[in-house]
Formats: structure tokens, C-alpha cells, sequence
């Protein structure tokens, strides 16, 4: 063998999933230099990459990177039926469209999961939204994303990238919201035992311990409107009590399963991580203290906690939630939120005129008998849930967070990521507004899919059946692994 092959060998036991496959000659990603290889299989169902001049001034990683390319080839039927029928219908999306370019686009990395590789690519940059474009076409990338963050040197190591600022982002996602609905729609199996259930997918399987939990989620209805709330109310917070302006905000469905929500503002974009904790901190009411420091009647143990609210921020959101719920409040309701003497119970529904206004409006929170600090703390707890915003906190207080781009499809569902106006939150169709293929129809096989509202139309539930689909719903269930194109 010439010393200008690198021949790389990967053993699988996985005989199965490499029958599918196209052995031979194979295009390898185009940052590999458009270069291709000689995939080969041995008689004992290991798989040989052999590529020319593979090692020439990349050294090392470029093995690695080949290992993993070939490996993630082998664990995926890179030539199924299926997948080309996304390919072709994301690749004739990205030739046909006009994405909008992000703001300060030679600032920003860019990143791309490919559908044939099966890879993630990173530390890509673009001098302007036409060059960007080419290599969407180009390499059909099932999910794109750029950096929220500014850099100097968007292409550089992680270190050296010269971090200039970041947008301040929030994503609300249905797998962080306990719906009513996903035990009828959700799935999880353990990769490590096959323990499989219905469902939010634990963070550990209850039979092994396994962390390794594959997950089938679906973007339901229920699921996405309980979302939006979690947008409105984080929406609220952003404009009322932070004072970001309608122009600074952008709402987006994320293609999924939620909402993202974009701050591009000089006023918070070098906010380092712990500046971006706080707001998460006030948004979802984590560490609100509720104690005021007013001297405590002489008649009172110097023990007790006092309850006070001040005029400012999520004090006068309480106040106003308290009103709102004392107003309507029912027996059950108060129970509910965790109030178990009964003569608080009975006094609030008895005195709710007073309670409105000396307790809430003067402030004078235990002027009514029976109704104490401590029910005033247990009110205020359960009302500080309710109102905060069920954001993934991790994503805000990253500084170098990677996002989905505006107007590029979801790899898990063939929906767009869309922005709209603020104003439109409450009006905005997921199920309408994000169907990006709009023409045709395909013949798929459903081996278990729920009943789904897409472009107008209801379709399902289905199991084990040959539908013929409009093309946006046959590629919804293909992406979620729910059917397949058989012919
Ligand atoms: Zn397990
Ligand atoms: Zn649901």
C-alpha cells in the first residue's frame, strides 16, 4: 500500500446496520477537502476506509476525524430509502429559499449536523450570507446553527476565539414542562438494559442506573400551546420588569418542541455568565426573598419569619397574583397551594374584601385573624411557581451558546425555525406557519405515529400502516423516526 493511504479500520459487530450501506467509492465532507474514499468491507464484516493522501498536513486528527466519520457511517444505513427522501427534500429547501442572515454574521461561528456524515461541524465562519448559502446547498445540512456570541476570530479554538459580547438567549422547551399529554406520546428506552417507558425520559434508568436514555418526543399541540405560556410570561418579564424594547426582542418557534427567545441588545450583550445567573434567577424566582427586615410586634417570638413585600420588581408581580388569586380563590384552590389550617382557609374566604385591601394593597399582612405570616409565605411560594418562566437555565448562561438559525429546518421534524413579532405570540400556528414544504406528497409506511395537525389538516393516529401524506407530514414522521419510505 502507497504511504500516501491511510487506511483506517473500524470493527463493528453491527453486520445489520452496515447491509444497507454504499460500499465503494464514497464522498467524504467537503471540509476533508473534497477529497473521497474506498469504503471496503473484510470477510470478517470489518469495515477499511482507504483514502488517498488522507494524512497529507493533517496529521493526526484527520484520523480521528475519519474514525469517527466512518464509524457514525457504520451505526447509521447511510443509503436508505428514508434518508434520501429528507435529503432531497432539504437540499431542494435550501436551493429554493432566501435565509435571512443573523446580525453581524462575520462575528458569529457557525455549525452544521450533516445528514449523509451524520457529524457535527463546527468553527466555521462567512464573510456574508451568499457564502453561507452555497454551503447549505452544498452540503444539506440537517440542522444549522450559529454562536449567539460576537468573536474576533469566530473560526479560532474555543480560547482564542476573542469573545466580544453575546445576545442574551432563553429557550423554553415542552421536555421541561410536565404536560398532561406526554405520557401519550413521549417514549424512552434504556441503551443500556432496554428498559423502556412512557412519558418525560428520567435522568437515570430505575433498573440499571444507565445515563444512556434514548428518547421519542413528539411536538404536540398541548405540549407547544403550555410552551407559548412560558414564552408569554417570560416575554412579559423581559419587557415590563428588565425594559427591553418590542424591536430589541425576537420570538421564534424553535422547530421542535418550544420557543426561543433573542435579546440582541448593547445593554446586555457583555454581560458575562454570573450578570446572565441573576436574570435567570429572577425569571424563574429562584432565591426570591420574601423576609423583610421590618422589627417584628413585641408580642411575636423573635423566631418568626415576617413577610413583607416592597414596590419593586417580582414583590409587585406577587402582589398583583396574590389579589388575582385571593379574588377567585375557592376552598380547594387554597388547599392547593398548600394552606392546611383551616382557620386561614375559612378567614380568606370570609374576609377576602379586607384581605384585598389591608393585607395586600397597605401592606399590613396580618391585620386579618387567622391568617398568618406563614400562610402568607406558603401563598407566595406557590404564586412565585406558577408565575416564573420554565426556561432551560443552562442556555442563558452560556456565553459561547450555539443556536438554530433563523429560517433553516429542524432535523427532527422538517419544520422551519420561525421568528415573528412579539405582538403576534398569542395568535402564532406552529402547525401552519412552520411548514416548510408545502407541495407534494410521498407514500411512507407509519409504524406508530399519534393523531397530528399540520398545513390545515389532521392526519392519524397510525400503526403499521402505508399512508399517502403531504410532504411535510411524511417528512415530520420520517425525521421522528415514526415511518419510512418503503418504495
Ligand atoms: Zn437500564
Ligand atoms: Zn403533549
Amino acid at each position: 500500500m502507497d504511504d500516501s493511504y491511510v487506511s483506517l479500520l473500524v470493527k463493528t459487530k453491527a453486520k445489520d446496520s452496515v447491509a444497507g450501506m454504499n460500499k465503494g467509492r464514497i464522498a467524504l465532507p467537503h471540509f476533508a477537502g473534497n477529497r473521497t474514499a474506498t469504503l471496503l468491507q473484510t470477510q470478517s464484516g470489518e469495515l477499511l476506509l482507504l483514502g488517498d493522501g488522507l494524512n497529507n498536513g493533517s496529521g493526526n486528527s484527520m484520523v480521528k476525524f475519519l474514525q469517527v466519520c466512518l464509524f457514525i457511517a457504520v451505526m447509521t444505513k447511510v443509503n436508505s430509502l428514508s434518508q434520501q427522501f429528507v435529503y432531497q427534500k432539504f437540499s431542494s429547501f435550501y436551493e429554493n429559499t432566501e435565509i435571512k442572515s443573523p446580525s453581524a454574521i462575520t462575528q458569529r461561528e457557525f455549525a452544521f449536523f450533516l445528514l449523509k456524515q451524520r457529524v457535527m461541524v463546527r468553527h466555521k465562519s462567512f464573510v456574508n450570507l451568499s457564502s453561507l448559502n452555497s454551503i447549505l446547498c452544498e452540503n444539506v445540512p440537517s440542522d444549522v446553527y450559529h454562536s449567539c456570541a460576537y468573536y474576533e476570530n469566530p473560526e479560532a479554538d474555543m480560547s482564542k476565539k476573542g469573545w466580544l459580547g453575546s445576545d442574551l438567549v432563553f429557550d423554553i422547551d415542552a421536555d421541561h414542562i410536565p404536560t398532561s399529554c406526554n405520557k401519550s406520546h413521549d417514549e424512552w428506552t434504556c441503551k443500556q438494559c432496554g428498559l423502556s417507558g412512557n412519558g418525560v425520559t428520567p435522568e437515570r434508568c430505575s433498573n440499571c442506573g444507565g445515563q444512556r436514555l434514548d428518547s421519542k418526543t413528539w411536538p404536540c399541540g398541548l405540549c407547544l400551546a403550555s410552551a407559548k405560556e412560558e414564552t408569554a410570561k417570560l416575554v412579559d418579564m423581559l419587557q415590563n420588569d428588565f425594559g427591553f424594547l418590542d424591536e430589541e426582542l425576537g420570538v421564534f418557534f424553535s422547530g421542535h418542541r418550544g420557543y426561543h427567545v433573542h435579546v440582541v441588545s448593547e445593554s446586555s450583550k457583555t454581560l458575562d455568565a454570573l450578570a446572565r445567573k441573576e436574570i435567570v434567577d429572577y425569571i424563574t424566582g429562584l432565591g426570591l426573598e420574601l423576609c423583610g427586615k421590618g422589627k417584628a410586634p413585641s408580642n411575636r417570638k423573635a423566631s418568626s419569619r415576617i413577610f413583607r413585600l416592597h414596590d419593586f420588581g417580582r414583590h409587585i408581580r406577587l402582589r398583583q397574583d396574590l389579589s388575582q388569586f385571593i379574588e377567585r380563590a375557592t376552598e380547594n384552590d387554597l388547599a392547593c397551594a398548600g394552606i392546611r389550617s383551616k382557620k386561614a382557609i375559612a378567614a380568606i374566604l370570609q374576609y377576602k374584601q379586607q384581605i384585598l385591601g389591608r393585607c395586600i394593597e397597605e401592606g399590613l399582612w396580618t391585620s386579618i385573624n387567622g391568617v398568618t405570616d406563614e400562610t402568607w409565605f406558603k401563598l407566595a411560594e406557590y404564586l412565585t411557581n406558577i408565575e416564573s418562566a420554565k426556561i432551560d437555565t443552562v442556555v442563558t448562561t452560556d456565553i459561547h451558546r450555539l443556536i438554530r438559525m433563523d429560517g433553516t429546518l429542524h432535523g427532527k421534524t422538517g419544520l422551519e425555525k420561525v421568528g415573528f413579532p412579539v405582538s403576534r405570540l398569542d395568535a402564532f400556528d406552529p402547525f401552519t406557519e412552520a411548514v416548510a414544504f408545502k407541495d407534494g406528497t410521498a407514500k411512507v409506511f407509519v409504524s406508530n405515529a399519534p393523531e397530528f395537525r399540520l398545513g390545515g389538516k389532521v392526519f392519524g393516529p397510525f400503526r403499521n400502516k402505508t399512508v399517502e401524506l403531504p410532504t411535510a407530514a411524511a417528512v415530520l414522521l420520517v425525521c421522528k423516526g415514526r415511518a419510512e419510505v418503503k418504495e
